[in-house]
């Protein structure tokens, strides 16, 4: 939906279309109608990994958020300056852009993917796979 600042909590810094606030667990953070790209103030991505089923907000698809991964730099929607990108440090696939006084924006798909971290899983999966491979 086109960016309206009496609807829109928010102009979405990477499609420019609006956001609105969804809330989960008492943490509100800002979803655009279009790309479905999250904006988390401060440390409310943090806070949300915590949360049980927060998951939930991120309802867009990862195929559409790499989308908009590849977009070029975008500007913060609090103070308008370039945002930095950054990766995850326990998991560096996952790349998004923050602001270091206001907050960070993940595409679609990219929270779910932080909040469930599963080294574990993929290392089963690798004992797995080799098993698999080794056999006659
Ligand atoms: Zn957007
Ligand atoms: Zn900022």
């Amino acid at each position: 939906m086109e960016y309206n600042p009496d609807m829109h909590s928010l102009q979405c810094p990477k499609c420019k279309h609006g956001m609105d606030e969804v809330t989960h667990g008492g943490i509100t953070i800002d979803r655009c109608t279009n790309c479905q790209g999250l904006w988390f103030d401060e440390d409310e991505a943090h806070q949300l990994k915590k949360l049980k089923d927060s998951h939930v907000l991120d309802i867009g698809d990862s195929t559409e958020g790499w989308k908009w991964d590849s977009s070029a730099d975008i500007n913060c929607p609090r103070c308008g300056k370039q945002m930095e990108k950054s990766s995850d440090p326990k998991q560096i696939h996952i790349w998004y852009e923050s602001c270091p006084d206001h907050g960070m924006f993940m595409d679609a798909g990219e929270f779910s993917d932080f909040k469930f971290e599963t080294p574990l899983d993929w290392f089963r999966g690798l004992i797995k796979g080799d098993r698999e491979t080794t056999a006659p």
